[in-house]
């Protein structure tokens, strides 16, 4: 027997967003992790402005807006010389159709705290210290194994497991691309005496290679990040010899290897993946976290009306619409590395990313609107919010005054723009927004 839950491996930003967004609908779940404690690094720390609409959609704006801050503007250090550098974007003021407009630093250690918090909340857990062993599947379910010795018989499995997939290499599916660079990196929080935390600090031509140390929001920490290579005397040593400051303190350390790379399939069965373990970025640019976020956020309405008899070829959009995305925004993450461009913006906040290309996705644009586009936030006649009314997990219709219909799909995208009424939608009624009369 297999029972109606959906087993998530990873407990990383993708499978605690999925997680959230199954309770918040009612739907069983077991998360399992394979280390034994949270996750405690700053590793990803960009939030970019479609992930903060995401987190107001699962309501936990509030506490990442009060657990970060602003990036800083970067400055340059050549010797005994400074100057300032420009600011990656200009800081821009939120609108009625953006409510948070510009990335959002909060270190990925409290990011994931906040996501746990809120889905203890809804009344779930993550097992840590419990790994995805192996597993097998056929047409009613997957039987996996776990590190406890549990068997865990479930509807669907979601690998969340990161850029090294158990669940990736045991469905054979290749991480296909490129190291982008042989020189392993460094990354870690470190609490350092006396450097300004007005600044980014950007050594370029530092002894051993570049150094960057970002002081991170709402902490004592500074992001250290570097060639390996460089700190192979101690990061201590390195960041006293490069920079003449002294490292108070390791909070936590690790190393990565730049690389492009992700798979052709994210469903293979009743097996899913999300986040890193389909998509492997460089850190340019900020995506990872992002595209993972958002992997899970399209994922889970589906799910959720799949495990309650909706048709199964819902899922199979999954893949249709983050497979484009992964490839689009890893090819940007790319081209920031390898031209070391600081460029921000438009390009990097995801607000533009889109599913026109959908078999979800139909009916003619109507004004600025487009099928496939998210939705943006607008200001009601009645003093409200489109978003406060968007948050939940149901669909909603909008009711022009001209009487065109515009379908807003559970996740935030417009899924139709036409005349005919729609009673429900991935089988839950649409909440209906009568002639909102949209402020632009
Ligand atoms: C230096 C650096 C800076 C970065 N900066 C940014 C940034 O500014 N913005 C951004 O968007 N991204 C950034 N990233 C990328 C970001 O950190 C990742 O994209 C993000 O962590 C991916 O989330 P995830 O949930 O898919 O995977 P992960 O965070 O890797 O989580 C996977 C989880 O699965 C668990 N696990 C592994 N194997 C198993 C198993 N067999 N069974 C059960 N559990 C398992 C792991 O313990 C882990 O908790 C950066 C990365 C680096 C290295």
């Amino acid at each position: 027997m297999y029972e109606n839950i959906v087993l998530i491996a990873g407990a990383g930003p993708a499978g605690l967003t999925l997680a959230i967004d199954l309770a918040r609908r009612g739907v069983a779940i077991r998360v399992i992790d394979a280390a034994s404690t949270p996750f405690a690094g700053s590793r990803g720390k960009g939030i970019q402005p479609r992930t903060l609409d995401v987190f107001d959609d699962l309501g936990v704006i509030d506490a990442i807006l009060a657990g970060g801050g602003l990036y800083p503007r970067m400055r340059y250090h050549f010797g005994p010389f400074s100057l300032p550098g420009k600011p990656m974007a200009p800081t821009r003021p939120a609108t009625a159709s953006t409510p948070y407009p510009n990335p959002w630093m909060v270190p990925q250690a409290r990011t994931e705290a906040i996501l746990r918090e809120r889905l203890k909340a809804l009344g779930g857990v993550v097992e840590f210290g419990t790994a995805l062993v192996s597993f097998s599947q056929n047409d009613r379910g997957v039987e996996a194994s776990l590190s406890t010795g549990e068997v865990v018989r479930a509807a669907y499995l979601v690998g969340a497991d990161g850029g090294r997939s158990a669940v990736r290499k045991a469905l054979g599916l290749k991480l296909s691309g490129e190291t982008i660079d042989e020189r392993l990196r460094m990354v870690a929080d470190l609490e350092v005496d006396g450097l300004d935390r007005a600044y980014w600090h950007i050594w370029p031509i530092a002894n051993g290679g570049m150094i960057l140390l970002c002081p991170l929001a709402k902490t004592d920490l500074f992001q250290y990040v570097s060639a390996a290579k460089a700190a192979e005397k101690g990061i201590e040593a390195h960041v006293r010899a490069a920079t003449g400051h002294t490292v108070t303190r390791i909070a936590w350390s690790s190393t990565y290897q730049p690389s492009a790379r992700m798979v052709d399939r994210y469903r293979v069965g009743r097996v899913f993946l999300a986040g890193d373990a389909a998509h492997v970025h460089p850190p340019t640019g900020g995506q990872g976290l992002n595209t993972s976020v958002q992997d899970s956020y399209n994922l889970g309405w589906k799910l959720a009306h799949v495990m309650r008899g909706g048709p199964d070829a819902l899922l199979d959009t999954y893949e249709e619409e983050r497979l484009p995305v992964a490839a689009s925004v890893l090819g940007l993450s790319k081209q920031l590395y390898v031209t070391r461009s600081r460029k921000r913006g438009d390009a990097t906040n995801q607000l533009s990313l889109n599913y026109r290309t959908s078999s979800l996705s139909s009916g003619a644009p109507y004004g600025s609107l487009h099928p496939g586009d998210r939705m943006p936030d607008a200001q009601l006649e009645d003093g409200g919010r489109l978003f406060d009314r968007l948050r939940g997990p149901h669909a909603t219709e909008l009711v022009m005054p001209d009487g065109i219909r515009i379908l807003i799909r559970p996740d935030g995208y417009i899924a139709r723009i036409g005349t005919s009424p729609v009673g429900e939608y991935a089988g839950a009624p649409t909440h209906r927004v009568a002639a909102p009369a949209l402020r632009r």
